[in-house]
């Protein structure tokens, strides 16, 4: 279902897919993005252009909701009036899509009888002004919980995934305090019922409103809370340097009971970010854990190498994916063997990738010569290098031509030794910046010296991902640590036998142990500039290449394999597999965070 953006509608994805695979009682709550999703095209410029994909409905696995007593479902949410538009209710119909044993319902406003512009509320994921985005995630929170009720769905434990759900509390707390509960009887049931996951430390993922559009969107909600509007506020309270402003994230840290980050190391970012909502506390008490990220495995697992797992694995080894002792069986796969699928892997991207820029060049009606030479595009036999992911700046895709002539040695070699690299991401839309950093990966792509070894390949998507994940020999990743609050692609690499050469970020800086990749740079360092901090992680780059990647690539035994280079692909499946499963992320949630919260609602 294209209603994905990066990394979080990945994650969640897969999320519910395990959820479904342990049996877990769970269902997801979201939108019916109709244009939630672009296409990437790259112009002759380089320039990024976003195509939107309209969703058809006939087409997709959703189908109606319905109420016990079989009326379709439509929720609906009051909203004041805003450029022309009076104060309105704006309706929201919920449909349902059954991903295996877990229901995921997903609301879409583009009905009858909201207004055009209300429409549009659901029909993409970022876009428009705080208006707009006050007002989704209105229908989100609030529209959601009434979708619940309406399905007749008395959830035990309420898991805001991210902070952009957060108006679901206070829907929650209006209908028991009609109950007759006080807000303060209210809100210790709620955090006692909810968990909080935080996603980023980059401050453009936590909304945040100010107070007069809050006054504007829930007037009277303080009343009907019986509390006042200074209480009201204060509940999601954040001083800025501008005024105060009602925080979408500390909305959900005061109305949960149990929050985590998605990294050891974003947890500790986390809890200094936080720590003024804990004034008493040490940056360390601060109740933000951690449970680091993981990816479905039988979704990003190579099929060739499925094969491959069967049969070193032991029967059932999918039942006991999050079993590290298990994956040990992985060193007994013979080198000839795994050998073998690793060059049908990469051959398989490199066909790829010739297959789709052969495309691409039709498009733009290039010239016939230059259509026939996509064939000879990239070698299958050489060591390839992949970087794929959203073109974020803090993500810094362009690090590696930063010793641009360094950067053409380590690809040519002595010519023996040859090395090729895979870009792909797209850039937000109004990501200026990023899109910039596209378009040098495009340039650079064309160069004298790189061309021909370097490739940008567009529209990248979970096809694309899987790909590449499986193709490439090595993942680099270089984020400006500590801003990858956990990552996943390089996972879904690790899974496939392509050893990590990655800053210690993220879930790297829990799966790198030595021996299965390689850490880029120092963790430790300070650094005075950005310049310098690049200058450093880009040589550290350089080094590892030529001293430990290339050298341990290309050292062939005898039947032609690299046996030391297969110990390092072994020795990444057999640790990355486990532990970053979504196997593992899921039972960890579920007993550490969703049992826990559960109360007396649910005995085990
Ligand atoms: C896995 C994945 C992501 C997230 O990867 P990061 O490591 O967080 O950058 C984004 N987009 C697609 C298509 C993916 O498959």
């Amino acid at each position: 279902m294209p209603i994905y953006s990066g990394g979080l509608g990945i994650l969640s994805g897969d999320h519910t897919k395990e959820a479904s695979d342990l049996g877990l009682p769970f269902i997801g709550i979201g939108f019916l993005y109709p244009q939630g999703y672009f296409r990437q095209k790259i112009t002759q410029n380089g320039d990024q252009e976003a195509v939107y994909v309209k969703v058809r409905f006939a087409e997709a696995p959703a189908e109606p909701a319905f109420t016990a007593d079989g009326k379709e479902i439509v929720v609906s949410v009051a909203l004041p009036a805003r450029n022309g538009l009076p104060d309105r209710r704006v309706y929201a119909k919920v449909y349902k899509i059954q991903i295996g044993n877990v229901p995921l319902y997903l609301m879409d406003t583009d009905i009858h009888p909201n207004a055009l512009e209300d429409r549009e509320l659901s029909a993409r994921l970022y876009g428009g002004d705080q208006e707009m985005r006050i007002a989704q995630e209105m229908v989100l929170g609030i529209g959601g919980v009434r979708a619940l009720r309406a399905l007749g769905i008395e959830p035990a434990v309420y898991h805001m995934n991210e902070g952009h759900s957060a108006f679901m509390v206070l829907e929650r707390a209006i209908d028991m305090v009609k109950n007759g509960l006080t807000f303060a009887e209210a809100q210790e049931i709620i955090r006692k019922s909810s968990v909080f996951t935080t996603h980023t430390p980059v401050p453009a993922g936590h909304d945040a409103f100010p107070f007069h559009m809050i006054d504007k969107y829930f007037p009277k909600w303080h009343e009907f809370l019986k509390i006042n509007r200074e209480e009201f506020l204060n509940l999601a309270r954040q001083e800025q340097s501008w005024g105060p402003t009602f925080s979408m994230t500390v909305l959900a840290l005061k109305m949960s009971g149990r929050h985590n980050g998605v990294s050891k190391l974003h947890s500790e970012v986390s809890r200094k970010m936080w720590n003024w909502l804990w004034p008493n506390k040490n940056v360390d008490e601060v109740p933000i854990s951690h449970i680091t990220n993981g990816i479905h495995t039988e979704t990003w697992l190579a099929s060739e190498l499925k094969v491959l797992f069967d049969e070193y694995l032991g029967k059932n080894w999918t039942r006991r994916i999050d079993d590290e002792a298990m994956w040990k069986g992985v060193h007994h796969i013979p080198d000839d063997k795994l050998w073998d699928i690793m060059n049908i892997l990469r051959k398989n991207l490199v066909d790829f990738v010739r297959m789709r820029t052969r495309q691409r060049l039709i498009r733009l009606r290039m010239h016939p010569n230059e259509i026939q030479a996509t064939a000879n595009l990239l070698n299958p036999n050489a060591l390839t290098i992949g970087f794929a992911r959203r073109f974020a700046t803090y993500k810094r895709a362009t690090l590696i031509f930063h010793d641009n002539e360094r950067l053409k040695r380590i690809i040519h070699g002595d010519g023996s030794r040859p090395v090729q690299f895979i870009f792909a991401g797209k850039a937000h839309p109004r990501d200026e910046p990023g899109k910039d950093f596209i378009r040098e990966v495009y340039h650079r792509s064309h160069e004298a010296g790189l061309a021909g070894h370097l490739i940008f390949l567009e529209d990248y998507d979970i096809n694309v991902a899987r790909y590449m994940v499986a193709g490439v020999d090595v993942w680099l990743n270089t984020p400006r640590r500590p801003m990858e609050a956990s990552g996943t692609s390089g996972q879904k690499a690790g899974l496939n036998g392509s050893p990590n050469l990655s800053i210690l970020d993220g879930w790297w800086a829990e799966g790198y142990n030595g021996k299965n990749g390689w850490a880029i740079g120092d963790p430790e360092a300070e650094y005075a500039s950005e310049y310098d901090q690049n200058h450093a992680d880009a040589s550290s780059i350089y080094e590892i290449l030529e001293n430990e990647v290339i050298p341990a690539f290309y050292s062939r035994d005898t039947k032609g394999a690299p046996s030391q280079w297969l110990k390092i692909v072994k020795e990444t499946i057999a640790t990355v597999a486990p532990q970053f499963s979504m196997s593992r992320m899921i039972k960890d949630y579920t007993n550490n965070l969703y049992i826990p919260s559960t109360g007396s609602r649910l005995s085990y």
